[in-house]
């Protein structure tokens, strides 16, 4: 996860450490390194900007300048940035309000929604909630058919989508089926597409407007690069987004990705994916993300 980026970043901070002076021209030569290493990482360039902005401007201020050991104050620095960045701690799932909670899932086709869906449940199952899992991807029968082998395969139960039916009446009866048999959580998988389009965004807009989920999580594939931010944009435009969940970590040797989406949703990073196996999700610690990039 994030290998290249790290490997990157430890030459320069090898490099700060060993100064026991620091000047300008120093930071700004420092600076010029992690901002290549982070567009090399497929962070998109609006972020990184910001990111060494942000970082220029301490790092040149007495806190760093005056600080006896200035090589590692930068460091200390760029970790808290990267750490802001991703958006400081954890935020969990927020099921309080009425059961059944709704949990909406959108992103594009592959982005990892059923997967992830399934290792939802799990995690919620094991807290003790009652879940059913539910697809409205009418358009791929074999979504719903993969949805339902994962919750047999979890002992979650599983809606019977009928892929005949319009995604908004398969929504109303799932609701119905939550409420009569007092389900804790809905996970309400969506249909994708390989790419934004109008017809998927009012499909997802009308079921959202329906449900009106406790939260709408975005999930999108880290290996997608610079896609996955435009991705994002599309789909914070068009719904009232509550998290991010970025699939896929473990594959990804740039995985920039991940450190762009907060920055461009205003959205907090919940879960990543980091298996294609059901427990691999895990809650997204931005300290620690930022501490595992810069080794
Ligand atoms: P959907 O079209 O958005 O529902 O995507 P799927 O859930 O079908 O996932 C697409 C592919 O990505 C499948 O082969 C999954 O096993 C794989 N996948 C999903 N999440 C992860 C992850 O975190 N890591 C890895 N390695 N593979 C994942």
């Amino acid at each position: 996860m994030l290998e290249n980026l790290t490997g990157r970043l430890q030459g320069v901070i090898k490099n700060l450490r060993g100064q026991a002076r620091l000047t300008e021209e120093n930071i700004a030569d420092a600076m010029r390194e992690v901002r290549m290493a982070l567009l090399e990482a497929d962070v998109a360039l609006p972020v990184v900007k910001d990111f060494i902005a942000r970082v220029k401007e301490r790092a040149n201020g007495r806190e760093v300048l005056q600080s006896l050991t200035p090589g590692q104050a930068v460091i200390e620095v760029v970790n808290q940035e990267l750490t802001a960045l991703m958006g400081q701690a954890n935020v969990g799932l927020n099921l309080a309000a009425v059961p059944p909670v709704v949990i909406l899932m959108a992103g594009l086709q592959g982005a990892g929604k059923t997967t992830t869906s399934g290792k939802l449940a799990k995690l919620l199952k094991e807290q003790k909630k009652k879940v059913l899992l539910a697809s409205a991807d009418v358009y791929r029968p074999a979504a719903i058919t993969q949805l339902q082998t994962l919750a047999k395969q979890l002992e979650i139960d599983c809606f019977d989508s009928n892929p005949q039916q319009k995604p908004l009446d398969i929504a109303a009866q799932v609701m119905d089926q939550a409420k009569k048999s007092y389900y804790d959580v809905v996970i309400f998988d969506t249909a994708g597409r390989l790419a934004i389009d109008e017809a998927m965004m009012a499909e997802i807009k009308a079921l959202h407007a329906y449900l009106q989920p406790t939260e709408t999580l975005f999930v999108v594939d880290a290996m997608q690069g610079q896609d996955a931010v435009n991705t994002a944009k599309a789909f914070g435009e068009t719904l009232p987004l509550t998290g991010v969940i970025v699939t896929k970590l473990d594959g990804d040797a740039r995985g920039g990705a991940a450190l762009s989406v907060r920055h461009v949703t205003g959205k907090p990073i919940k879960f990543i994916g980091v298996s294609e196996k059901v427990d691999g999700l895990e809650p997204f610690h931005p300290d620690r993300m930022a501490g595992r990039i810069l080794g």
